[in-house]
């Protein structure tokens, strides 16, 4: 399928891929450049206009799918990234360093477990001194595990979930509230499921959820601060996360095709809303959140 610039007027409903995907099952987290077809962080169709010149931003989850989309907007609009992930992830980052280290950026590679309260405040302060200042924060990495029965949800699983996708926001805030300045801005990733929950999904939906009243009780928090806290909640976006256990395999075939548009959406249709929040343009938008569903709308 051709790839056009963003810049150019198309029909949202042949954008891309209408067709489902085929099945395919990867260990947890999945390898992004393994995946058929490989998902469209915009790597070819991202134009950059500077409006995130000179800034710092860490992105978690940066390698793939959403993160990755918002790493080459960011670097594009002119910020200094860092990236988090998994060391298992290591092609998917390296892959990323290796497109903007052709257009002259860098980036750096902070890889760790989210899981770990220890580590968030490590990457915390890593990226605080190898970027020189820490700007912008897009927590986007997260852990979904799709189990059809809730006897089947293990208290590790449980564990787990709710340790990625919840608590690791508390912690690395915590760390950085220190040091970011007045005109900073959080981004959180909930999700459709925050509003809409999948049978198949309830810790993973329950941490969504929580995510989504963090980020409005955080933002009227540290209003104060002049820091922005606002929160983008994706419907079914074509990523890693699907094909390594978040999702029921069957589903695949007509993954996002119950939308509106009729197609799932893929993680360069998310980058303008987390540039969008991340610059000054959204100067008086907090505590607020944003749907990028293909019009299964929130609420
Ligand atoms: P993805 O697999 O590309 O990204 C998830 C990332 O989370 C991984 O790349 C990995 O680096 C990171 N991660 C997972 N466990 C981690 C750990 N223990 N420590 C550090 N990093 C860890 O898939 P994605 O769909 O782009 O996911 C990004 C975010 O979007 C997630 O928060 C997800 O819940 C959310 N989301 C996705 C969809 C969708 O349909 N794909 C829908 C709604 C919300
Ligand atoms: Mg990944």
């Amino acid at each position: 399928m051709e790839i056009k610039s963003q810049n150019e007027m198309q029909n949202p409903l042949t954008q891309y891929r209408q067709d489902g995907f085929p099945k395919q099952l990867q260990e947890y987290p999945g390898i992004q450049c393994e995946m058929d077809p490989v998902p469209d962080c915009g790597e070819e169709s991202y134009v950059g206009n500077g409006r995130l010149k000179g800034r710092k931003a860490l992105i978690t989850g940066g390698d793939s799918g959403i993160g990755r989309a918002t790493a080459i907007a960011y670097a594009r609009e002119g910020a200094d990234i860092a990236i988090n992930y998994l060391e298992s992830e290591q092609k998917d980052a390296e892959s990323l360093v290796k497109l903007l280290e052709k257009e002259g950026k860098k980036v750096i590679l902070i890889p760790g477990d989210l899981s770990d309260e220890e580590f968030n405040k490590q990457m915390i302060k890593e990226a605080h001194e190898k970027l020189g200042r820490l700007d912008i924060l897009a927590l986007i990495a997260g852990k979904q595990v799709s189990k059809k029965d809730i006897e089947e949800i293990t208290t590790e699983q449980l564990t787990n979930t709710f340790k990625i996708n919840v608590f690791s926001l508390f912690w690395t805030v915590q760390a950085a509230l220190p040091l970011l300045p007045p005109g900073a801005s959080i981004i959180t990733c909930s999700s459709i499921q925050a509003y809409q929950p999948s049978p198949d999904l309830l810790d993973y939906a329950a941490t969504k959820s929580a995510i989504l009243n963090l980020t409005r009780g955080l933002a009227k928090q540290i209003a104060s601060k002049g820091i922005r806290v606002n929160c983008v909640a994706p419907g079914p976006i074509w990523t890693p996360l699907q094909i390594s256990g978040g999702q029921q395999q069957e589903k695949l075939p007509k993954f996002g095709q119950e939308t509106p548009l009729k197609r799932a959406g893929q993680p360069a249709e998310l980058a303008g809303i987390y540039v969008f929040l991340a610059s000054q343009e959204s100067s008086y938008i907090t505590a607020e959140v944003f749907g990028v569903t293909g019009g299964n709308h929130l609420g």
